[in-house]
């Protein structure tokens, strides 16, 4: 496979991003990129580091802990956690990233919230909505989600964000809207009944979404495959 040019994949993803914003007729500083390097080597998050890329999503904790290790010397990396999270890894969650966006279980994040240190803010957090039942098995359903929100607000580890969907992939902007719009909707409810929280992110849009998801209101859109290129070997082999 030819090898991505990150300097140019980067800066055509940041001019898309803002072509979204333009049209959805918000601000141009008003998503960020989260760049998504599952499976991808340290060297080319350096890269992406060098270009100005300071937010990354992983998915596997073995593998995020190993690239951590290898960019100890880059200052002002934010690490944000992706992927299905199991309790026994909550420690390490905890004392090495800086954002947490797949949260569904109240268990998980009272774990977190005993690890996180207390020598650093609270870990962010994103409850994750499962809008496309029938696709997926993570993710809250969104009749479950008040009880989770009323669990995490109080956990002092943890500051509760906002949510992160992951749909079901289909084709057209007026489909792929339709779960990211359920996604704002149930933040907009959720602003209302607890004013005092800090209630700014919705995590949603993929490389093939981020138009949609741009359109309904995305805080981080999680690019991966725009910016580094089409994984190689399957998500499955790390897990
Ligand atoms: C892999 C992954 C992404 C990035 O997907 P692309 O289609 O490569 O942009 C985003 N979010 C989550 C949760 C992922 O697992």
């Amino acid at each position: 496979m030819k090898e991505v040019d990150i300097a140019q994949t980067l800066t055509a993803t940041r001019a898309r991003l803002a072509r979204a914003l333009l049209s959805a007729g918000r601000p141009s500083d008003d998503a960020a990129l989260l760049a998504v390097s599952k499976t991808k080597p340290a060297s080319m998050i350096r890269t992406a580091y060098h270009y100005g890329q300071r937010d990354f999503g992983e998915n596997y904790l073995q593998e995020a802990l190993e690239k951590q290790e290898r960019l100890a010397d880059l200052n002002g990396v934010a690490w944000h956690f992706i992927g299905p999270l199991q309790s026994n890894k909550t420690r390490s969650v905890a004392e090495r990233f800086d954002w947490v966006h797949s949260i569904d279980r109240a268990k998980t994040a009272q774990r977190l919230s005993r690890y996180r240190p207390s020598d650093k803010p609270p870990l962010n957090i994103c409850i994750q909505v499962n809008t496309s039942r029938e696709h997926s098995k993570s993710g809250v359903l969104l009749d479950d989600l008040d009880d989770l929100v009323a669990a995490v607000v109080e956990l002092p580890g943890l500051q509760l964000r906002g949510l992160m969907t992951l749909p079901a992939p289909v084709e057209g902007f007026d489909a792929q809207r339709v779960p990211f719009a359920q996604l704002r909707q149930a933040l907009e409810s959720l602003t209302s009944r607890y004013p005092h929280a800090k209630l700014d992110t919705l995590s949603m849009g993929m490389s093939n979404d981020l138009e949609a998801a741009i359109a309904e209101g995305a805080t981080w859109v999680r690019l991966g495959t725009a910016i580094f290129g089409a994984r190689d070997y399957p998500a499955a082999h790390h897990s």
